[in-house]
């Protein structure tokens, strides 16, 4: 019925514009991943994208990729992790392979920032430099790219994913795949396939008998850059003035450490502390001299909801004009900083899709070693609700911490050829605290993209009957940390 709050039924016709073995939806770190380890272990591969580049948050919302090592609540551990990274990195590291090489190539590139020259608890980047090495890294591998493209639909033929439809500029087209990998942090092809979700908080939650309201979601927020500022000023000042600093949460680089690595041009992240609200800016050094990363003005709202997320931009963008002008007239080496970048709106949590297995806490804390896991995590719960016994995650996880992600919460739920990837992976709202961080996700988008392209490989068209001897070995090979 054409009436507003009505539907219309539209039949459109719609070429069919290429068929390849693999195909991934969203080019964010995860997506990234997944469509290099496929290209790289002989699959045809296409990655669609609706933004214009690659990067997902790291570019288009300025994150950090966080964590390469072990993690320890103990500070003192955690100062001898970093020297130990520094002499022996596989004793405390837990990423390898492909994410482990992009790290370094960051680094190396001048693209990106770490503690001691390499990747330690962060990296930070320049959106730009790694905008470009993310393309460098597609064409050496021959991924094929549609970029500003949606993935909007999905071609099924009873549970099987037979092939994508895309929108763009071009019209609507489908693209034929043996194997989909949705890697658009909101599960997007999953739902278009009626693989069931949860928004936020679980009923599988641990905080729900606390009392979290199922569905509540952790917010939105922004991470923006400011340029001409100069942190040495900020530095000198903090140390005159200690009680303005506070430890960022995971990295917990005390002030000694911190002025230490900003001083070696490292990663040095700091907290600070101001009498009027907003009470702490994070602030993350980058590669490009004078320019900082701000963190966060935050908007509670559901990131799949068109006009929350409208709102959004609109309330963030005049939060980071106050925020700055609060940082311009309060801390010094910030007196002339100006607004660099405000990217759009960055999504921290909307659906946890549900998968073979769903990853839970329990699993991670106990540190469960999955029969098929794919490798190791180490970042502690970050997003709130979470359950009373880890409130302070920087002291409530055994010393030197990691866990193990297992290959069946990366298989969607009765789709034999659909994989799920990235923060939308299958995991309670608690274990998607752990799970969120960039380096996580990249560990998942790597392990996905070589069990599509082995799948393919060997004929199969149910990724479950890929033995997951030849996958462990595969990842092995790529020099994931298992
Ligand atoms: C404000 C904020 C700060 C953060 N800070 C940090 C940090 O310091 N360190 C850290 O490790 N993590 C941080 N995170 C978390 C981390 O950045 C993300 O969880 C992680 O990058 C998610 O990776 P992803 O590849 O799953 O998703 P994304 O990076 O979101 O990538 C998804 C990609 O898919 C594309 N896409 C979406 N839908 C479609 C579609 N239908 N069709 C085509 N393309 C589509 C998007 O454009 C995007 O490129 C932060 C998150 C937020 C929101």
């Amino acid at each position: 019925m054409l009436e507003l709050g009505g539907t219309v039924t539209m039949t459109v016709e719609t070429p069919v514009a290429a068929e390849v073995d693999v195909l991934v939806a969203g080019g964010g770190t995860a997506g990234c991943l997944a469509a290099l380890a496929a290209a790289r272990n002989g699959a045809c591969v296409m990655l669609v994208e609706r933004h214009g580049y690659l990067g997902g948050m790291v570019t288009a919302g300025n994150a950090g990729l966080t964590m390469f090592m072990k993690f320890s609540g103990d500070p003192e551990e955690h100062a001898a992790d970093q020297e130990t990274l520094r002499e022996r990195p596989l004793d405390v590291q837990i990423a390898g392979g492909i994410t482990k090489e992009f790290a370094d190539r960051l680094i190396s590139s001048g693209a990106g920032i770490g503690n001691f020259g390499q990747a330690g608890s962060y990296i930070f980047t320049s959106s730009e430099d790694t905008k470009r090495l993310l393309f460098d890294m597609m064409e050496e591998a021959g991924v094929q790219l549609r970029l500003h493209s949606w993935a909007a639909d999905v071609l099924m033929e009873g549970d099987t994913v037979r092939g994508v439809v895309v929108e763009s500029k071009s019209g609507r087209q489908v693209i034929l795949a043996k194997m989909a990998i949705d890697a658009t942090g909101d599960g997007d092809l999953c739902v278009r396939s009626g693989v069931p979700f949860h928004l936020g908080v679980t009923p599988d939650d641990i905080t729900v008998k606390d009392g979290a309201k199922i569905g509540e979601m952790h917010a939105m927020g922004v991470m923006f850059k400011a340029g001409n500022v100069d942190l040495k000023t900020t530095f000198g000042w903090l140390t005159e003035n200690p009680n303005r600093f506070a430890k960022q949460p995971f990295a917990r680089f005390t002030f000694a450490e911190a002025k230490a690595h900003f001083e070696r041009g490292d990663m040095a992240t700091i907290n600070i502390l101001m009498d009027e609200t907003p009470r702490r800016f994070q602030v993350y050094n980058l590669p490009t001299p004078g320019v900082v990363t701000l963190c966060c003005p935050s908007f509670s709202g559901d990131g799949t909801n068109v006009e929350d997320l409208t709102r959004a931009e609109v309330v963030l963008a005049g939060m980071v004009d106050r925020w700055l002008a609060n940082m311009r007239a309060n801390v010094p080496g910030f007196e002339g900083a100006f607004l660099l970048d405000c990217p759009e709106i960055g999504v921290r949590e909307t659906r946890h899709i549900a998968g073979e297995h769903v990853l839970n806490i329990e699993d991670i804390y106990k540190q469960v070693d999955f029969p098929d896991s794919i490798g190791r995590g180490s970042h502690p719960i970050d997003t709130r609700p979470r359950p009373a016994w880890l409130q302070d995650p920087e002291t409530s996880y055994p010393p030197r911490w990691f866990f193990h992600i297992p290959f069946r919460s990366l298989i969607a739920k009765e789709r034999p050829n659909l994989m799920v990837v990235g923060r939308c992976m299958s995991a309670t709202h608690e274990a998607f605290g752990c799970i969120r961080p960039t380096v996580q996700c990249m560990i998942t988008g790597e392990a996905a993209g070589t069990a599509a392209a082995l799948s393919v490989g060997k004929g199969l068209d149910d990724i479950r009957a890929l033995p997951f001897e030849d996958l462990r070995n595969a990842l092995t090979d790529q020099g994931v940390l298992l």
